[in-house]
């Protein structure tokens, strides 16, 4: 079946235009103005802004093991509400955690006939499974991640610079990225030291448990490793604005870097978080409004390559919101299926365009997980991943727009600007007006990823 997707705003990499988008078996073959569409094709006209397919490239499905906590079906709803077409699984909360292969056939087999989008999975660095890192690469996950900060989970545990010693030659050997949770532990156990007596229903505590100082010593310490073993290196959930010189002298340096950060920390401020809000609590914390201002012009520069979500959810009772204690309450925030709207909503504020929207939510993140030739553009050869979007509708986020197993977050009650209209994948259509179809649509992305330096 040939179909094409008529738009007046198709956002592809070299600009937007009015047009058509043609499609082939699930693939884009040209791209042409609507009056010049070859006959047979079926037309589907479509009213807002066609983008690519977003591409979230650190989400926690938590499945096998907790899928009580979120799990491929509701992962991947909430997906194809949110935009999304391709989710890359982190390798904890899960259990077991991905560190072996044949704990990602254990995914595999939980996510079989379950998912409405595309997935791939990231392997983990832990717990001295060096020897599992090329086995795991060869098995096709996209690249690896690990924590220098403890990561608060059962299953998975933090690695100290000898493990990533006797880690890294193996890692550079297979040309995939390394994700970083970049926070060193010694900052940390100095700052809660400083806090003993203090109150942990205010969220000043939770951010001052959790110093800038933390990431920056731990991109420091990464930086000398990247320049040392010549791996491909990418730091997840940046916070805080003070590692950006950092960042931008080992650019400038030509070390393969790339950095994200997060909807949640270019949208609320530490100072404007309510008394015992943990529904904010993650790590590294949401920090000062001026920090989040740093952190945009960053984007804008290219400093920071892509914007991540970092859906961490977990059930209710985990939040704590009976006592609104941050020190008890499980970090992670959940939003998948809002995460559009809010970047969106931020960047009309500080005039980006959906150019900047699509290469910061689609085409960057699909590059870090090797996915260049088949996701995160308009472009001929790529996948018919599409999302139509209305750039100027606004809502105020409630519970049923959430569609993740716990209807719990941050975003609740907010004000936004931009709305789904209906999300395509590989041509076929998995959310339109609010319904999602029935077919499990999604498969893993079962290709090799392929070895390109990201920038
Ligand atoms: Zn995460």
């Amino acid at each position: 079946m040939a179909d094409a997707f008529v738009s007046r705003q198709i956002v592809t990499p070299s600009g937007i235009r009015p047009g058509a988008v043609l499609v082939d078996h699930g693939r884009i073959t040209s791209i042409c103005d609507a009056p010049l569409i070859p006959p047979g094709y079926r037309i589907l006209d479509c009213e807002g802004a066609l983008l690519p397919g977003l591409v979230d490239s650190h989400i926690h499905i938590n499945e096998p093991g907790r899928a009580e906590w979120e799990g491929f079906a509701t992962a991947t709803r909430a997906g194809a509400a949110g935009g999304y077409t391709t989710l890359v699984d982190m390798p904890l909360n899960c259990l077991p955690a991905t560190t072996t292969v044949a704990a990602l056939e254990a995914k595999r087999a939980a996510a079989q006939g379950q998912c409405l989008v595309d997935w791939a999975a990231w392997g983990g660095v832990s717990d001295h499974n060096a020897a599992d890192i090329e086995p795991l690469a060869r098995a096709r996950v996209r690249g690896f991640k690990c924590f220098l900060a403890e990561p608060g989970i059962d299953g998975f545990s933090r690695v100290d610079e000898t493990e990533l010693r006797a880690a890294l030659p193996h890692l550079a050997r297979t040309g995939l990225p390394l994700l970083v949770h970049a926070e060193l532990p010694e900052p940390l156990s100095l700052a809660a030291r400083e806090l003993a007596g203090a109150d942990w229903r205010r969220y000043e505590t939770w951010l001052h448990s959790r110093p800038d100082e933390a990431e920056v010593a731990a991109i420091r310490l990464m930086i000398r490793l990247c320049r040392e073993f010549g791996f491909r290196l990418h730091i997840v959930h940046l916070a805080t604005a003070e590692a950006l010189d950092d960042l931008r002298r080992a650019r400038e340096e030509g070390l393969p870097i790339t950095a994200e950060t997060c909807p949640h920390y270019l949208h609320f401020a530490a100072e404007e978080i309510p008394y015992g809000s943990t529904l904010h609590k993650c790590a590294p914390p949401i920090r000062s409004a001026e920090n989040r201002e740093v952190l945009w012009e960053a984007l804008r520069e290219g400093v920071i390559d892509l914007i991540a979500t970092d859906h961490s959810p977990c059930p209710p009772e985990l939040k704590c919101r009976d006592t609104g204690d941050f020190s008890a309450a499980w970090g992670g925030i959940a939003g998948l299926s809002v995460a559009f709207p809010v970047v969106w909503t931020g960047m009309r504020e500080r005039e980006l365009t959906l150019c900047d929207l699509a290469r910061l939510l689609s085409q960057q993140p699909a590059q870090l997980a090797g996915l260049t030739g088949k996701k995160g553009r308009i472009a001929p050869g790529y996948d018919a991943d599409f999302v139509v979007f209305d750039p100027n509708e606004e809502f105020v986020v409630t519970e049923d727009r959430l569609y993740t197993r716990h209807a719990i977050s941050p975003w609740l009650g907010e004000r936004l600007f931009g709305t789904v209209q209906a999300t395509y994948l590989r041509g076929g259509p998995v959310f339109e007006d609010g319904r999602f179809t029935h077919q499990a649509r999604g498969a893993e992305i079962g290709d090799h990823p392929e070895v390109i330096p990201i920038r």
